[in-house]
């Protein structure tokens, strides 16, 4: 089988990352960088740190709107589907990319195949969402990281081609934490192991206005003791733009830093105290690495963190982040959700099977 991988953004590097290894132990893997995420702290550090191969055609299409962005990816990949030919192509996650390559490959008439298909937040006014949406009706191949996922579709009438696999960031958070716990983590930036919250922001709903960033600002501030905010180049951006840069980095035992690499980025999740966060991906980190979280957002797609006591929503209100955070997560490891660490070689064989 010939497999055309496209990614584009610092998650779709994290979940390409045991996919691609899987994929290539039993066929041939294209690999496409759109370019979406093109700032070396984003993009290049993964690649190196996560053993993804060299890509074999680099879109560099760089900064521009959604919608910009979206059409030069689309623009750009027609080519290269005619030039490779491929079986398949396939799409991960939720991002601008993942829209682009879902849209080229129906396009192309060439078959499509989902990682992390299924979730919902049920808000369409979600980029997210809105590029989940588009790409899974688009999909023959539907691979879900969790029961919920496959329900979703249900609800929407797609059951064909959709299989239950796991989630491929834990199978990535098992294959790289060995790596993580080896790296300097919170010491080299003098804090105490256990003590510290670590903080990451960077959606359209956290960002784009004034309002959602001094918003933002007055959940940070509400912390109670240490914390670490890995800020993202696209939050670094909008706080310069609102003159509000200033006022994080006054904020008493707040440590801003530069975004990390998975590794290092791991090894202060490892011994954090809890997350504070608006990603998708940390949500389900801090599940793994049994780190509890609290989400700015009011809802999330990863329902299950929620149910399980380990994840609280606490949208942009610092009453509820303070509660959250006093609140002791329950006792024991955090349940086995997103599936056996396995999930890449099962879409790899179930990819081969298809195709065959
Ligand atoms: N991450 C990272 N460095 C950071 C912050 C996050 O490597 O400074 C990783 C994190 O471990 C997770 C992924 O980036 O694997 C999540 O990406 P992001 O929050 O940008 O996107 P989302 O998951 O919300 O789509």
């Amino acid at each position: 089988m010939k497999i055309l991988s496209v990614v584009g953004n610092r998650p779709q590097f994290v979940k390409a990352a045991p996919v691609s290894r899987a994929v290539r132990a039993i066929g041939e893997e294209v690999l496409v960088h759109s370019g979406q995420h093109y700032d070396p702290a984003l993009a290049d550090l993964f690649f190196d740190e996560l053993g993804i191969p060299e890509p074999d055609h680099a879109l560099g299409v760089g900064p521009g709107t959604p919608t910009g962005q979206t059409a030069a990816i689309v623009a750009a990949l027609e080519p290269i589907l005619v030039g490779e030919s491929p079986d398949a192509v396939l799409a991960y996650g939720d991002t601008t990319t993942t829209l682009a390559a879902a849209v080229a490959a129906a396009k192309s008439d060439v078959a499509l195949a989902h990682v992390e298909a299924g979730l919902r937040s049920f808000d369409r006014r979600m980029p997210e969402e809105q590029n989940r949406v588009v790409t899974d009706h688009l999909s023959q191949r539907l691979y879900c990281p969790t029961p919920t996922a496959v329900t979703n579709l249900g609800a929407e009438g797609i059951t064909d081609g959709v299989e239950l696999v796991g989630d491929v960031m834990y199978d990535a958070s098992i294959a790289f934490a060995p790596a993580a716990r080896s790296r300097p983590g919170a010491d080299a930036l003098g804090l105490t192991p256990g003590e510290y919250v670590l903080v990451t922001a960077h959606r359209a709903a956290t960002t784009d206005t004034r309002a959602a960033l001094v918003d933002l600002i007055a959940m940070i501030g509400a912390i109670d003791g240490p914390s670490v905010f890995p800020m993202h180049p696209r939050t670094r951006a909008r706080l310069e733009a609102e003159g509000l840069l200033g006022e994080i980095a006054g904020i008493d035992g707040l440590l801003v830093s530069e975004p990390l690499g998975y590794l290092d980025f791991t090894a202060l999740l490892l011994t954090a105290r809890a997350v504070v966060t608006d990603s998708g991906g940390v949500q389900k980190e801090a599940l793994f690495h049994g780190v509890p979280c609290v989400t700015l957002r009011e809802e999330t797609e990863w329902v299950e963190t929620v149910s399980a006591g380990w994840n609280a929503l606490v949208g942009l209100d610092p009453d509820r982040l303070r509660a959250a955070l006093a609140t002791p997560p329950p006792a024991g490891d955090p349940p086995p959700l997103y599936g056996d660490g396995r999930s890449a070689e099962r879409i790899a064989g179930s990819l081969a099977e298809w195709l065959a």
